[in-house]
């Protein structure tokens, strides 16, 4: 019988292409976000549980997991996708856009983490997901602060991956490169917006598809419980950075 499977930002971009991928594979899921009616919307048949949880509300977050989980039994997997991306410079960019990068991002996957942790290190079974990005690795001019929040994903991913491993739960990443998704639909500085866009021709214009996300993570999480991923980078090919 396949075990339940929890997705964070289920309402649009990489997280709705998972939920469309993992439902057409019979897991039951919980799908989670702030924009329900957007989850709803994608008209997911079977073993489905749609619930409204900020990342960065770990009380609602949990409330929404154990619920799921009285009814489909343990996660046995969480990913931890939702996130935001606000790009703007140090100079002039408002705090606020960085606290809510840093509390969703940062906060958000710890939060998930350690809802799931105690019981999956309790079965010796389990697996995380953390989506960070290229810019979780390398810099990119107009990225500080999403940069910051990325790079502190990619720590907390692999500390944890090494405390846990004993306990055999899998803990990994998986950083995109840019995608067609709703990420930069937030962005109020038009500068690094405009910026993004002329990188954006420079590849041709056409990013990755979120479909080929969806499908790495399955790969991933399908994979022997025993054999942890633990990393993998995907961008379009003619992304050059
Ligand atoms: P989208 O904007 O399309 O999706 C982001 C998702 O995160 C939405 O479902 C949104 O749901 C959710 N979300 C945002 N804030 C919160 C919050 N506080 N609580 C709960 N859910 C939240 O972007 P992507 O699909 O691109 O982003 C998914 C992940 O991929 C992010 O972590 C992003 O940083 C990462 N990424 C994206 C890249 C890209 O180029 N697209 C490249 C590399 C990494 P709602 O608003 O309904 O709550």
């Amino acid at each position: 019988m396949k075990k339940l499977i929890v997705i964070t930002g289920a309402s649009s971009g990489f997280g709705a292409a998972m939920a469309r991928l993992f439902n057409a594979n019979e897991y039951p899921l919980l799908l989670l976000g702030r924009r329900i009616e957007k989850i709803e919307a994608l008209d997911l048949k079977g073993e489905v549980m749609i619930r409204h949880a900020d990342v960065t509300n770990q009380e609602e977050l949990a409330k929404a997991i154990r619920e799921a989980e009285a009814k489909y039994g343990a996660t046995d997997l969480l990913v931890n996708n939702a996130g935001v991306m606000l790009l703007g410079n140090v100079w002039k960019q408002s705090s606020k856009e960085w606290q809510t990068m840093l509390d969703t991002n940062v906060m958000g996957v710890l939060n998930g983490m350690q809802i799931v942790l105690p019981e999956m290190k309790k079965n010796h079974h389990g697996t995380i997901i953390n989506i960070s990005s290229i810019a979780g690795f390398k810099a990119f001019q107009n990225h500080a602060a999403y940069v910051a929040s990325k790079f502190g994903v990619h720590g907390l991913n692999e500390t944890v991956r090494q405390e846990v491993s004993g306990d055999n739960v899998r803990v990994m990443l998986v950083a995109p490169g840019a995608a067609e998704t709703e990420l930069l639909t937030h962005v109020t500085d038009d500068h690094a917006l405009t910026e993004y866009e002329e990188w954006k021709q420079s590849m041709g214009g056409i990013t990755l598809d979120p479909k080929h996300v969806a499908e790495t993570v399955k790969f991933m999480y399908e994979m022997p419980q025993e054999v942890n991923i633990r990393e993998v980078d995907i961008a379009a090919t003619l992304q050059d950075n």
